[in-house]
């Protein structure tokens, strides 16, 4: 994508854990150049790590947050084809999204939006970017003709979601991996492919909840104790 080396245009996580270490460190006295403060701030991708972004960078004093999503607004009820038991995909307000609205008098989200390309300066800093609406038509994405439109912005923080664990240890430890990069171990047994490894949380399901890391860190920890009695 042009300029996505642009100077302010960042990984959500590399955002969060620097505002994380500047508070712990110097209460924010070191003056990040990651700081939101007095900017035009644009979070792309929703979820938990997004509403983190939005949260954190209106503490810091942001100009303008808005928050791209590149699905629909989610409806308020369960559609017909996202019956019980399935995680219900509808419309949530979180709470980045209802302090945004207190202070800026509006939620950040904006639907439909693709990213085209990222504008910068002569220093090589961001200044703008470009998108595109777009639409689902038969399963395939459509954009919109004439859409096009040009956002102003000093920090873009991409929030797109989480891939897989990293492999360096899985590769070093030759661990086998399921078909979506996790490491690969049934649930109720943690056991991955190497005798005496065990895998348990957002390593063994991908990027999960909190709930679901504490069941199954119990869970793994019961089986290793099996394991070494
Ligand atoms: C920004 C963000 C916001 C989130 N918000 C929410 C939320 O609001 N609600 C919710 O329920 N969930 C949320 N989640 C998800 C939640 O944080 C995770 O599902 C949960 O932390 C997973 O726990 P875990 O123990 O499996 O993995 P982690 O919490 O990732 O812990 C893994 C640990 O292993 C350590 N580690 C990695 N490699 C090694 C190694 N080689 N040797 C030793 N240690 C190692 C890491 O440093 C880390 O401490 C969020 C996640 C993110 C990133």
């Amino acid at each position: 994508m042009d300029n996505r080396e642009a100077k302010g245009v960042h990984l959500a996580m590399e955002y969060l854990t620097k505002n994380t270490q500047s508070l712990l460190d110097t209460g924010h006295a070191d003056d990040s150049e990651l700081s939101a403060k007095g900017k035009a701030v644009i979070v792309i991708g929703g979820g938990d790590t997004g509403t983190d972004c939005i949260g954190t960078a209106l503490r810091q004093g942001a100009k303008s947050i808005v928050n791209f999503e590149l699905m629909g607004k989610p409806p308020e009820e369960r559609a017909e084809n996202n019956p019980w038991p399935l995680w219900p995909l509808i419309y949530r307000v979180d709470y980045g999204h209802e302090e945004v609205a207190e202070v800026f008098g509006a939620d950040p989200r904006q639907y439909h939006l693709m990213t085209k390309s990222f504008s910068k300066d002569a220093e090589g800093k961001v200044i703008g970017l470009n998108t595109v609406n777009v639409d689902f038509k038969d399963g395939k994405l459509i954009e919109i003709d004439g859409s096009e439109k040009i956002w102003d912005t000093q920090l873009v923080l991409l929030s797109m979601g989480f891939i897989a664990p990293e492999h360096y240890l899985s590769d070093d430890a030759d661990i086998a991996l399921d078909e979506r990069g996790n490491y690969q171990a049934t649930y109720g047994e943690y056991a991955t492919s190497q005798t005496g490894i065990f895998t348990a949380g957002d390593c063994r399901r991908g990027q999960s909840l909190v709930v679901w890391a504490i069941n199954e860190g119990r869970g793994v920890a019961e089986k290793v104790d099996e394991y070494l009695a």
